[in-house]
C-alpha cells in the first residue's frame, strides 16, 4: 500500500501497512464465516468521491439528488423477481445487512398486527431475538429438529394454543450453524389448517436466499410459497466490501405504514434516515456481472466444494455432514488452534465451514493437513499428567 499523506508519521504509516497485511492474511484463511471475497469494484472507485446518501424511500422522489435510488430500485426488482413476488405488489430497499432486513420484516408485521405473537425456532439467528426485543412483540421459541429445521409439530401445537392471536412466523431459509431450511409452504398450510387468518410469514433468508431459486429440489421460501417478506444479506453470497442487505416486502403492506416527511420531501419508510448509497451501486454492479445464470453457476461451484469438503473430512474420520443441497459442512468442534487459524464459527459442540464462493478446494486440502497434524496435539492434551 502506498501512503503519501504528509500528516501521517512514519509510525502511523507503519501501523496502517501492518493492519492491511494482517487483514489480508486473516482474509485468506477465513472459511468459517459466510462472506464472498471474489469481488472487484475498482471501476466503481470514482463514486467514492461523492457523499452519496439514499435517504428516503427508493421508490419515491426526494429533494436530495446525490443518490443511487434508481439502481437501488433495480436491485430490489431483481430480487423481487427472483423471489417470485407479484410484479404489481412488491417493495423493498437496500439495508445495512440481514439484521436490518429482519428488523424491517418484523416491524412491518407488528404494524399490521399490533397484537401479534412471533414464533421462531431455537436455531434462529441472534438478530431476531434482539429485533423482537426492540419491537417489544411477545414471542414463543419453537423446538428445532436435529438438522436445525423447525419442528412443525411443535409449531402447530403452539399455534393451536394461541389461535386467538395473530401469528407472525419467522421462517429460516438457511440457519446460521447448519443451513437448515424451514418449509414456508408447510408453515402456510399449518396456519390454514388452524384457520388463523391474521398471519404473517417473514423469511430470514440472509444466508441462503441469494441462491434459493437454484436449489433443486426446491425448498419453499418465497412469495409464491407464502412469504410476506424476505430478507437477505448482500455481503455473504454476492460479496461487498461494506456489509449490506436487501429486504423485499409487499408494497400493499408498506403503504399501510408509510408516512410523509416534508424535510426530505419523501416517505420515511426505511429504518434508518440517512442510508448508504454506495451499497446499492456495488450490488447493482455485482448483479450485472453475474446475472441470474452467473448466480446459478456460483451456487453450483459452492455445492461442489461443499461436497468435496464433506468427503475429505469423512475420509480422515471426522463425521461431517450437510443438510440437503447446503453449502455449509457441519462437524464436531475441532481443536482451538484450528478454529482460530481458519476462523471456524463454533457453537457449543459443533463447528462449520461455509463453502461460499471464495472457499477453494486448496483451502480445504490445507485445512485437512492441519487437522491431521493436530490429532497428536489433541491426544497429548487430554492425557492425565500424573
Ligand atoms: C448473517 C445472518 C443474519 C444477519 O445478517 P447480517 O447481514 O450479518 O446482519 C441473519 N440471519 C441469518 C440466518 C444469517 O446467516
Amino acid at each position: 500500500m502506498e501512503l503519501h499523506s504528509t500528516f501521517l508519521t512514519e509510525i502511523d504509516k507503519q501501523r496502517l501497512a501492518e493492519l492491511e497485511q494482517f487483514i489480508n492474511l486473516s482474509n485468506e484463511n477465513s472459511i468459517g464465516y459466510p462472506v464472498s471475497k471474489d469481488f472487484d469494484f475498482s471501476e466503481m472507485m470514482p463514486f467514492l468521491k461523492y457523499p452519496i446518501n439514499n435517504v428516503g424511500d427508493p421508490f419515491e422522489n426526494s429533494i436530495n439528488k446525490v443518490k443511487t435510488h434508481e439502481l437501488e430500485r433495480e436491485v430490489v426488482g431483481f430480487f423481487a423477481k427472483l423471489f417470485r413476488a407479484d410484479p404489481n405488489d412488491y417493495w423493498g430497499y437496500v439495508t445495512n445487512g440481514g439484521s436490518e432486513s429482519n428488523l424491517y420484516g418484523l416491524y412491518l408485521a407488528r404494524e399490521l398486527y399490533p397484537k401479534g405473537m412471533v414464533y421462531y425456532s431455537e436455531s434462529t439467528h441472534y438478530s431476531i431475538r434482539k429485533n423482537i426485543h426492540l419491537l417489544n412483540i411477545p414471542s414463543i421459541v419453537i423446538r428445532s429438529q436435529e438438522n436445525g429445521e423447525i419442528d412443525y409439530a411443535d409449531l402447530e401445537n403452539t399455534l393451536r394454543i394461541n389461535r386467538d392471536k395473530p401469528a407472525i412466523v419467522l421462517a429460516n431459509y438457511g440457519t446460521t450453524m447448519k443451513e437448515a431450511k424451514d418449509d414456508v409452504a408447510r408453515i402456510k398450510s399449518i396456519l390454514k389448517s388452524l384457520a388463523i387468518q391474521d398471519s404473517y410469514i417473514h423469511c430470514d433468508a440472509a444466508l441462503a436466499g441469494s441462491y434459493g431459486a437454484f436449489v433443486e429440489p426446491r425448498v419453499p421460501f418465497d412469495f409464491k410459497d407464502g412469504a410476506d417478506s424476505v430478507a437477505i444479506s448482500g455481503h455473504k453470497f454476492i460479496g461487498s466490501p461494506i456489509p449490506t442487505g436487501v429486504i423485499i416486502t409487499k408494497k400493499s403492506n408498506r403503504d399501510r405504514i408509510a408516512k410523509g416527511v416534508s424535510y426530505i420531501g419523501s416517505l420515511d419508510t426505511t429504518i434508518t434516515g440517512s442510508r448508504n448509497g454506495h451499497s446499492p451501486l456495488f450490488l447493482w454492479y455485482a448483479l450485472k456481472r453475474m446475472g441470474v445464470e452467473g448466480l446459478r453457476q456460483r451456487f453450483q461451484n459452492s455445492l461442489e466444494v461443499a461436497a468435496y469438503c464433506e468427503k475429505r473430512l469423512n475420509a480422515i474420520g471426522i463425521p461431517a455432514w450437510r443438510n440437503p443441497n447446503a453449502i455449509t459442512v457441519v462437524f464436531p468442534k475441532v481443536h482451538d488452534s484450528i478454529i482460530s487459524k481458519w476462523q471456524l464459527a463454533t457453537q457449543e459442540t459443533i463447528s462449520h465451514i461455509i463453502c461460499m464462493p471464495n472457499v477453494t478446494k486448496e483451502q480445504i486440502d490445507n485445512l485437512i493437513l492441519d487437522l491431521q497434524n493436530c490429532v497428536e496435539v489433541m491426544e497429548n492434551e487430554y492425557e492425565f499428567n500424573f
